[in-house]
């Protein structure tokens, strides 16, 4: 296994709060990493940390071949102003910004990249409409296309699935997996179990990285517990108790996949 991305005692503070406790991890290079957890667990202050927008207060984060990687940041949408007054093409340009600068001009490969990506995400059709012409997840997949209108190597999304309908989950699941095919590392975070079991890797975090590795080995019993306080069954499905991301959500098949998939017993190791 080569990683993409390794940490050693990687803390993050905010004043006197610790956002993200000491943690160790690694990301496989080419895997679908799932960062899952409860509510304020840490995803995003690790998936910052990664990003490099936040430093981490101790440890170090190791990014490998740091000079060539390429990296894509999608935002969780919910936490992006809808009332921008821009519209779809112009936030997937803005994909193209750091190659071109902010007022560097598009050429043709920068038009159609824009294009492509407005296209793999089925916004095509949408592109002079206003963000808050849009329903959430048309939004979520417009910030998805910005990410790919960028050349990477890792693709970080934070939340990507979370609360969509399912035309446009299943639009961005597929990408995940496209953009794996092409060799890169895709990072996500999830508070979705199910999300975490179809990842290759999953890091378990809970004010910090409880464990990381493959899904069999990461959610088990143990570690859930440790994470979210206790387990239940209820009508043969498991719930977490994260109060927040209560409810149970339906089976959905989509090719050989699911996505957003009910757990039974059975799914559980231990
Ligand atoms: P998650 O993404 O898992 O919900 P976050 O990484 O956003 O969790 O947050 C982890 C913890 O750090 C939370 O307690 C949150 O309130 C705190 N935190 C996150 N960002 C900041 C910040 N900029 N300033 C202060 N506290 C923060
Ligand atoms: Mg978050």
């Amino acid at each position: 296994m080569t990683p993409a991305v390794s940490g050693r005692g990687v803390t993050v503070k905010y004043g006197q709060s610790v956002a993200l406790g000491s943690s160790d991890f690694v990301i496989p290079t080419g895997s679908i990493t799932t960062l899952i957890g409860p509510n304020g667990s840490g995803k995003s202050t690790l998936l910052n940390v990664i990003a490099g927008l936040v430093d981490p207060t101790t440890g170090s984060v190791v990014i490998e071949d740091e000079g060539r990687t390429r990296l894509s940041y999608v935002l969780q949408s919910t936490k992006v102003n809808e009332a921008l007054p821009v519209t779809v093409a112009e936030v997937v340009a803005m994909g193209r910004y750091s190659r071109t600068g902010l007022l560097g001009r598009m050429n043709r490969d920068d038009r159609a990249a824009i294009e492509a990506a407005m296209k793999r995400m089925g916004i095509d059709n949408l592109a002079s409409r206003h963000l808050s012409e849009l329903s959430g997840g048309q939004r979520q997949r417009v910030f998805v296309a910005q990410g790919l209108a960028q050349q990477h190597d890792l693709l970080l999304l934070d939340e990507p699935l979370t609360g969509l309908d399912l035309p446009s989950a299943q639009a961005i699941d597929d990408v995940i997996h496209d953009e794996q095919s092409h060799g890169c590392t895709v990072i996500i975070t999830t508070h979705d179990l199910a999300e975490a079991q179809a990842a290759d890797w999953v890091i378990l975090l809970a004010g910090s990285v409880i464990a990381y590795g493959p899904p069999d080995e990461v959610l088990t019993q143990e570690h859930l517990s440790a994470a979210y306080g206790s387990l239940h069954v209820e009508g043969g499905q498991v719930f977490l108790d994260d109060p927040a991301h209560r409810t149970s959500v339906s089976r959905h098949h989509h090719g050989e996949r699911q996505i957003h998939t009910e757990m039974d017993r059975s799914d559980l190791h231990d």
